[in-house]
């Protein structure tokens, strides 16, 4: 089964993909993650990448296309994937066809700007494993320290609120239109597509989202 999970920063789509991939037995592909390894790794990609994503700007299309395809063409894909944070415009949604990715569902979350403020603005990760917390809705047991390591966790650059309100800009500029593509659903090979109310408590959506995919 091949998912692309779409929607705006902070509309919950680690959080799902981290329940789908599970039940489905699928590996979660996150290009933000993909990207973020890079950069502590202090690769060549890592510091072209760092400056751009700081800036919530997207990087070039064919730097990413180039991550998925190398990670896609690994043997652990070859039942399927859920793409999180990718496709993000439509020249790469344009480029994925061109490579023959057919993609069987895209599950959009729908959330307002004011609900990802928040639920960014108090977002803290654990890197090494991308365990999420939040400060108010999911605080770790020890304030600012990963529940299963004790390590610190990490407030992103990129989930500071002036840099959230460039990023939305950014998704609405470059990303809603892929909303119309997928929901277009014209020509062969196109994916189903459904949306999801990502306001609703998330054990809520992953029912739903369990109840369609079956
Ligand atoms: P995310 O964790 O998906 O919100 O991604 C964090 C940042 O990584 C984004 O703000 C972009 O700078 C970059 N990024 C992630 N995925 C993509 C993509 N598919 N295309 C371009 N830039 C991306």
């Amino acid at each position: 089964m091949k998912i692309i999970l779409f929607g705006i920063p902070g509309s919950g789509k680690g959080t799902q993909a981290k329940v789908i991939c599970q039940k489905y037995h699928i590996p979660h592909i996150s290009t933000g993650d993909m990207l973020r390894a890079a950069v502590r790794e202090g690769s060549h990609l890592g510091l072209q990448a760092q400056k751009v994503m700081n800036a919530g700007e997207l990087v070039s299309d064919d730097l990413i296309l180039q991550l998925v395809k190398e990670r896609i063409d690994q043997d652990v894909c070859s039942s399927g994937y859920l793409f999180d944070g990718f496709p993000r415009t439509v020249v790469q949604a344009d480029l994925m066809k061109a490579l023959n990715i057919n993609i069987d569902f895209v599950l959009l979350l729908d959330v307002n700007d004011n609900v990802v403020i928040e639920r960014l603005s108090g977002r803290r990760i654990h890197p090494e494993s991308n365990r999420i917390y939040h400060i108010k809705f999911n605080p770790p047991k020890v304030e600012n320290v990963d529940d299963v390591t004790g390590e610190p966790l990490v407030h992103r650059d990129d989930d500071k609120e002036d840099v959230i309100r460039q990023r939305l800009d950014v998704y609405r500029a470059q990303t809603f239109p892929l909303i119309d593509y997928y929901s277009r659903n014209e020509g062969v090979n196109t994916p189903v597509y459904i949306v999801l109310n990502g306001c609703d408590r998330p054990d809520k959506i992953s029912e739903k989202i369990f109840q369609l995919l079956n």
